[in-house]
């Protein structure tokens, strides 16, 4: 078993949850909190961030049964030191079954809940609404970057969508590193036309490079290479400056409606953010993230809004009712999170998926 070590925050850059600092991060904020507690649940959607931090807790003498769904494992349900991993949201009614012999739902028990694809937005039955807020927040900077009725935005806009979509394909790439702020920074400058070609021939439109969505596919795919090949999202974005320097003195700008000054504002506000370590570098990009998301909170139609995931609700519920205290995590950035006036946490959501709530019930309360 490994020791945990005493509670200390990093002085620059930030723990994943993935990384063993984290569990003993929680262990200490647990003992401190919740000194009658002695089992932990916690439930979750990914088998690398959710499975990590249980299997940490776990290393450190923690009693913790965990469950993860990830509708895009293809595998039969499977359990693993008291871990049960499944692809489908009703199998957390046998999970609850199965470790209620080990347990008492009441104090000396935790539950944990994952945020972002757990609670809401639920992986496999709505997470559509979660991915396009961070499509339509990359947009949004397009349309700040470039005059209003210009069919170069529409094609600006295109070539940022797939190139992002390209890059969450990926499963891991050490450019992106799983960084949304990345992912973003890297689909926005790629997609607005400022590399060599472009500017020493402003007479054509880049985008008549890729007209049709094969050539799209195939520039999107090209161009992820290229950046990955010429090194870290740090030489990318040096080499992006280095281009807009250029491209200032060109007619490129003026003759594509394109605001020079407000690209290099976020390249250097990313640079200095990046440089001390801060989580989510690209800020003007978590900001439209965040008015999106709270957009879509507030869609009636369910299959556009971020929802509530109705097992997952319906449990923390009927635990909080028996005194179970209830810890949700998420390592969202704050930035896509809360501002100065409100929270995305406070904002009201719609209950959606299948309804086992009597089902839960009487196996939790019998
Ligand atoms: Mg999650």
């Amino acid at each position: 078993m490994r020791k945990s070590r005493p509670f200390r925050m990093p002085q620059k850059g930030f723990i994943r949850k993935y990384q063993s600092e984290y569990a003993d991060i929680i262990q200490d904020h647990l003992g401190q909190t919740y000194p009658h507690m002695s089992k932990i649940i916690y439930i979750g959607d990914t088998a690398e961030n959710d499975a990590a931090v249980i299997r940490n807790l776990q290393s450190i003498y923690m009693k913790v049964f965990g469950y993860i769904c990830d509708p895009h494992l293809n595998l039969p349900t499977l359990w693993f030191d008291d871990m049960m991993y499944s692809k489908n949201w009703d199998s957390i009614l046998d999970f609850l079954a199965s470790i209620k012999p080990f347990l008492n739902f009441d104090r000396s028990t935790l539950a944990i809940f994952d945020i972002d694809q757990t609670l809401w937005a639920p992986k496999g039955v709505n997470d559509g609404p979660i991915a396009e807020s961070r499509k339509k927040a990359i947009d949004s900077i397009l349309k700040r970057y470039f005059s209003k009725d210009n069919s170069f935005l529409l094609q600006a806009i295109k070539a940022a969508r797939a190139i992002y979509e390209k890059s969450c394909d990926k499963k891991y790439i050490g450019l992106t590193e799983d960084n949304e702020d990345y992912k973003a920074l890297i689909a926005v400058l790629s997609a607005i036309g400022i590399d060599r070609e472009c500017i020493d021939n402003p007479s054509q439109s880049p985008m008549s490079r890729y007209d049709s969505p094969d050539d799209l596919d195939w520039w999107a795919e090209s161009t992820l290479d290229r950046i990955t090949r010429e090194g870290s999202i740090y030489d990318f974005l040096h080499r992006v400056m280095f281009l807009v320097i250029i491209c200032d003195s060109t007619d490129y700008p003026g003759k594509f409606g394109l605001n020079l000054d407000l690209v290099r504002q976020d390249i250097q506000d990313f640079g200095i953010k990046f440089n001390n370590g801060v989580p989510a570098p690209f800020s003007a990009f978590r900001s439209e993230e965040l008015s999106m998301c709270r957009i879509l909170a507030k869609n009636d139609e369910v299959k556009d809004a971020i929802t509530l995931n109705r097992v997952v609700f319906d449990i923390a519920e009927t635990l909080d009712s028996l005194g179970v205290p209830i810890l949700a995590l998420s390592d969202r950035p704050d930035e896509a999170t809360y501002d100065d006036t409100t929270s995305l946490l406070d904002e009201p959501m719609i209950i959606y998926g299948p309804n086992y709530r009597d089902e839960i019930r009487k196996l939790i309360l019998n």
